[in-house]
């Protein structure tokens, strides 16, 4: 079975809610940045020790969050960017075409299950 408009449609709405998501998501733990990275913003909680080491953890965790949300943003963004271009739903391995359970399971793959 072939990618038809229709379900193209339906997997880059798909994606373009997940993006949504994601950015908002990075958003929330990052702060305006004139650079292309996003600053991670840093809480402050208290003084004391314990709170400072509360402080550090969830600016370390957020650190590792954002990493992985740039990530799969990235991955979104290259699916909108092969959609455009015609070449999505291909496995960038094989070439083989991605079937479609798997295109709904995860917009995003490049790759088909085989490989
Ligand atoms: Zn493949």
């Amino acid at each position: 079975m072939t990618l038809t408009p229709e379900i193209l449609i339906e997997l880059k709405s798909k994606l373009l809610i997940e993006k949504e998501r994601i950015e908002s998501e990075i958003n929330r733990i990052t702060k305006p940045s004139l650079s292309s990275d996003h600053e991670i913003i840093f809480n402050e909680i208290g003084d004391a020790e314990d709170e400072n080491a509360s402080e550090v953890e969830e600016y370390t965790d957020n650190i590792a969050i954002e990493n992985t949300l740039e990530k799969q943003l990235e991955e979104i963004n290259s699916a909108l960017a092969r959609i455009n271009q015609r070449s999505y739903g291909k496995c960038e391995n094989c070439e083989a075409e991605i079937s479609i359970e798997r295109l709904r399971a995860y917009p995003s793959a490049k790759k088909c299950t085989v490989c």
